[in-house]
């Protein structure tokens, strides 16, 4: 999908950030450029220690940039200290003041700034309606539930209209079914307020329902900036398609390419169309990446691209893995999607063939 034009909010320009000296030197960010539009919900995603905190607190101001710069509407903002820079966070601890009320609590920012009485009233008026917390206005945030805190740091956070808020793995402290709806409420908010959300996970499927645009990254740099839908189906290397979502890997050697497609020999000696970026010339060793839900399975295992025996078969309700070995010796899983009227018509044990969905399979750099 080609990239949509927008102003940027945010641009980072080769940002490095190096913690330590010497043999103990960790380049939490190791020359990290992104622009970030406004309005937009835009998500780092990556592993524990990938520098996804970092950057944002580079943002926040609360760290400088070992190099590099960072401009808020075109500005650097290098020189603002972080209460200057229209730029607030949530964090994953909420950091909320037990002892005080909730209204209390989000009207805190704005007593700091010196806001008028009238004006800070009105304003936590609107916030408490925005993140539906009218009725327990008057509650210490120590007596209201995880969920209800996460509204409350939220509402904080929002008070004093930032250009962009940072969220910090904000839900990772609530179960599974609160934080599902905090999911939607997030959209909501981000939605109704038009805030330039800038939201930290490691959570892939989190990453996929929320954002407009995800950046991916490894140890310190990130790999893919692209849409949820661009990340997951068309990933730039093998990181980010083993990262987000299940994925075959199949490894063989490209015989022939044209317009766009390689033929790749795998270990069976089986012959496969794989497609490839723009941005790279695959040759030699390679490795084929394809979706278990781009591949189905048929009884003719002479008729499948790939043939193989049926090691086992996993029924999810919504779905059914079926688990193959191929006959070159790679694992192989087939998702399909099941229906009231669909049978299971494969058992362990049987000889099958392995078809991919046109441009379902494709060469990814390592
Ligand atoms: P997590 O998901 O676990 O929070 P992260 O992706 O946010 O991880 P960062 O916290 O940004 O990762 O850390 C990136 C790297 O920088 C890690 O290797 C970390 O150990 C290192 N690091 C972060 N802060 C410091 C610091 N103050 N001093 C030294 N090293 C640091």
């Amino acid at each position: 999908m080609p990239e949509q034009p927008g102003k940027n909010a945010i641009e980072v320009r080769r940002v490095r950030k190096v913690f330590g000296t010497g043999e103990a030197q960790v380049a939490a960010l190791d020359t990290v450029s992104v622009s970030i539009r406004e309005n937009e919900f835009f998500t780092l995603l990556g592993p524990s220690g990938c520098g996804k905190t970092t950057l944002l607190r580079l943002i926040a101001g609360f760290d400088f940039p070992s190099a590099g710069e960072i401009l808020l509407h075109g500005h650097d903002i290098a020189p603002l200290p972080p209460f200057k820079r229209p730029v607030n966070t949530v964090f994953q601890s909420y950091a909320l003041f037990p002892h005080m009320t909730v209204a209390d609590n989000i009207g805190f920012g704005l007593e700091m700034l010196g806001k008028p009485k009238a004006e800070i009233k009105a304003r936590v008026g609107e916030m408490l309606k925005l993140v539906k917390m009218e009725a327990l206005s008057g509650r210490r945030t120590s007596q209201i539930s995880g969920g209800q805190q996460q509204r409350v740091a939220l509402a904080r956070a929002l008070a004093p209209q930032p250009k962009v808020l940072l969220l910090d793995e904000p839900l990772s402290a609530l179960d599974y079914k609160l934080r599902k709806e905090m999911q939607i409420e997030l959209k909501r908010l981000q939605n109704e307020t038009g805030i330039t959300f800038i939201f930290v996970t490691h959570d892939q499927e989190e990453a996929l329902t929320m954002s407009d645009r995800i950046a991916v990254m490894s140890a310190g740099k990130i790999l893919q900036v692209g849409s949820p839908h661009d990340i997951y189906d068309r990933p730039a290397e093998r990181f980010v398609a083993d990262f987000i979502g299940e994925t075959n890997f199949l490894k063989g050697t490209v015989v022939s390419k044209k317009s766009g497609v390689a033929t790749v020999k795998i270990a069976s000696d089986a012959m496969v169309a794989a497609g490839f970026p723009d941005s790279f010339e695959p040759s030699g060793e390679v490795t084929v990446v394809v979706r278990p839900e781009h591949a189905d399975l048929i009884a003719d295992a002479a008729k499948g691209t790939v043939a193989g025996t049926l090691s086992n078969v996993v029924y999810f309700g919504t779905d059914t893995h079926y688990h193959v070995k191929l006959d070159g010796g790679d694992d192989f899983i087939v998702r399909h999607q099941n229906s009231r009227s669909s049978a299971v018509a494969f058992e362990p044990g049987a000889k099958v063939g392995i078809v991919f969905e046109d441009g379902g399979a494709r060469i990814l750099r390592d």
